[in-house]
């Protein structure tokens, strides 16, 4: 009997499992199953789509599933939800959306790739259709149609940069975007003083923030504050992400920090013949060496390939994260990576942090912009911890070299004194980031 190893979930961790198993191992049978309408779509684009003025989400997928089929022998199944999961006799049962009826499918090995859903605040009212998060293409799909019925006033709950990111994309397609969050600041994954500049760019582009609200509950139409209330037509979510793991826990997989799945370095679960991958699972962090949540897109795929290579009889083990998120948001480049100087504490590191506000590119270069690079470092080790960088332009090279130097464990003073060469159009000299690091080593 030839093997048959079945994907819950058709994404981004699911497709490089399905790939790298593949890559390995001819004679299995790889069966993806996945609940909504577009398997393989690439969310991280749905913004991108949605500013561009697109309604159709169709062709987010790099390859359709006709290709998978005939090219890589991968059988990916739209419209199919797992609903539930027998260990004993190694079955799922799946609702069949399309045919409408539930079917049972046998399995070898299973990979859990169900990713993660938008957090719900713990208030009254937040159950409501009209609270809504965009997490896959028929959210952004139904967002749309609705707000195509009844153009008007969105409010913004919270401020994760994958959220701000469809703010404004709603905010370019003219709708009244307010963005009211119960934290210090938006973008609440770094320092408060980058999410200040987050802040001030949303304000520019026309949209209202209004930070250190607390909110106390909703009904048709309205947030309810502590001192007021907003009208609004709809309310996205933006409260970061959970993983999506009901199923898993129903099929008695061990669930750790944020109820995200456990896994070992090959992304075996704690369950033999079961496997996970991506923002459904547990990751281990480089610095603080400390398992805990970090979703996000290059991990989903790093994960997945991992678990297809052990599944396609190979040995591959996860690199583990340094949380790096990195986007343009409102016109403004921002990165975190590694820890903050709050994460640093509570991971019992003596922490100090460099703040750098310097230029893009050299003086003698027209149309630099103001760069800020807040370093973060351990007083004890002199080793960088992390970086959190903020600009209209140039963050991407810093954050390359911050993430090279943290995961390689360099000092502020190795950082300070790397070759990393000179080009007057896209740095200045010496670089915020260089110079962050000598303040750092010289402290
Ligand atoms: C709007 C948006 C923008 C983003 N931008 C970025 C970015 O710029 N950079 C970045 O790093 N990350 C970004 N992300 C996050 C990134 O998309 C995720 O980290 C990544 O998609 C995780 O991949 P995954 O395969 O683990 O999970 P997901 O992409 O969440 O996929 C899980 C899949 O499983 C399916 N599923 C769940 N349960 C079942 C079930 N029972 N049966 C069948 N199918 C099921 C779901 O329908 C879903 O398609 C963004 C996310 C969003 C929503």
């Amino acid at each position: 009997m030839i093997e048959r190893v079945l994907i819950v979930g058709g994404s981004r961790a699911a497709y490089a499992a399905a790939f790298e198993l593949r890559r390995h191992k001819k004679d299995c049978q790889i069966v993806i199953v996945e609940q909504g309408a577009h398997p393989g779509a690439d969310v991280c684009s749905i913004p991108n789509r949605m500013m561009s003025g697109f309604d159709d989400f169709a062709n987010l997928a790099s390859s359709t599933v006709t290709e998978l089929r005939d090219r890589y022998q991968i059988d990916v199944r739209g419209g199919q939800e797992v609903v539930a999961v027998d260990t004993g006799n190694e079955t799922v049962t799946i609702n069949d959306t399309n045919a409408g009826r539930e079917v049972t499918l046998k399995y070898d090995q299973l990979v859990f790739a169900t990713g993660s859903r938008g957090r719900r605040p713990d208030l009254p009212g937040a159950d409501r259709s009209d609270l809504v998060s965009v997490r896959n293409t028929n959210d952004a799909s139904k967002l749309l149609g609705t707000l195509k019925d009844k153009p008007g006033r969105v409010a913004v709950l919270g401020g994760d940069y994958t959220t701000l990111l469809v703010a404004e994309a709603l905010v370019m397609r003219g709708i009244e975007v307010t963005v009211v969050t119960p934290g210090e600041e938006v973008f609440d994954q770094a320092d408060p003083m980058v999410g200040a500049v987050v802040s001030e760019a949303i304000t520019k582009h026309g949209a209202t923030v209004r930070v250190g609200e607390s909110v106390s509950g909703f009904e048709p139409g309205v947030i309810y504050l502590k001192d007021d209330a907003i009208s609004c037509d709809m309310v996205l979510l933006g409260l970061g992400s959970e993983a999506n793991t009901d199923l898993a826990h129903q099929a008695g997989l061990t669930l750790g920090a944020r109820r995200a799945i456990v896994t070992d370095r090959r992304q075996q679960t704690t369950v033999a013949g079961i496997w996970a991958a991506g923002d459904c699972c547990e990751t281990r962090h480089l610095v603080s060496g400390e398992r805990g949540y970090w979703p996000g897109a290059l991990a989903a795929a790093q994960q997945g390939q991992v678990a297809g290579a052990n599944l396609g009889d190979h040995y591959a083990v996860s690199p583990g994260t340094l949380g790096t998120i990195s986007t343009r948001l409102f016109g403004i480049e921002v990165a975190r990576t590694g820890l903050n100087e709050l994460d640093a504490r509570n991971a019992g590191f003596d922490a100090a942090v460099v703040t750098v506000e310097g230029q893009s590119r050299a003086d003698t270069f027209a149309g630099g912009r103001a760069l800020t690079v807040r370093l973060t470092y351990d007083r004890f080790t002199s080793r960088v911890l992390g970086a959190e960088i903020v600009g209209e332009e140039g963050v991407a090279a810093p954050l390359a070299t911050a993430v090279a130097a943290i995961t390689g464990g360099l000092t502020t003073a190795e950082v300070a004194s790397l070759d990393g060469g000179h080009v007057p159009s896209r740095s200045a000299l010496p670089s915020p980031l260089t110079l962050a690091a000598l303040e750092a080593s010289e402290s």
